[in-house]
């Protein structure tokens, strides 16, 4: 009987759905958060002459630069995750090889690790 792999291939599918709308959604977030200071070269040297606002300034790209980074390592994640499926391998246990629970695939689809191997390496 292939009806527990078909079941579990059809919520693979919906998975990868979820993942492919998340990578769309991360993508669109980086773009609103426009070209970054390095790319947009807007640098306006009367800036040292006020200490504060400069210091406003810098707070908020670090913000901006930590948000992209956070999405940037989401997206990576994400991209990582539909490359196993493409390869077949998505959905097994980095450490263990078993296959992952698919609600936890569903809770957070880029799991490489089972929930025992997750909890051993906790830390
Ligand atoms: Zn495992």
């Amino acid at each position: 009987m292939t009806d527990r792999a078909t079941t579990r291939e059809a919520e693979l599918a919906e998975i990868r759905l979820q993942l492919e709308q998340e990578r769309e959604r991360l993508r669109h977030e980086l773009m609103d958060l426009g070209p970054t200071a390095s790319n947009g070269g807007r640098h306006d040297p009367s800036f040292h002459e006020h200490p504060t606002e400069h210091a406003g300034e810098m707070a908020e790209q670090e913000r901006s630069m930590a948000i992209r980074k956070n999405l940037r390592e989401m997206a990576d994640q994400v991209d990582e995750a539909l490359g196993r499926l493409q390869r077949g391998e998505y959905g097994r246990c980095r450490a263990c090889s078993t296959e992952i629970a698919i609600e936890r695939l569903r809770a957070l689809p880029h799991a490489t690790r089972c929930v025992p191997c997750k909890e051993a390496h906790r830390g």
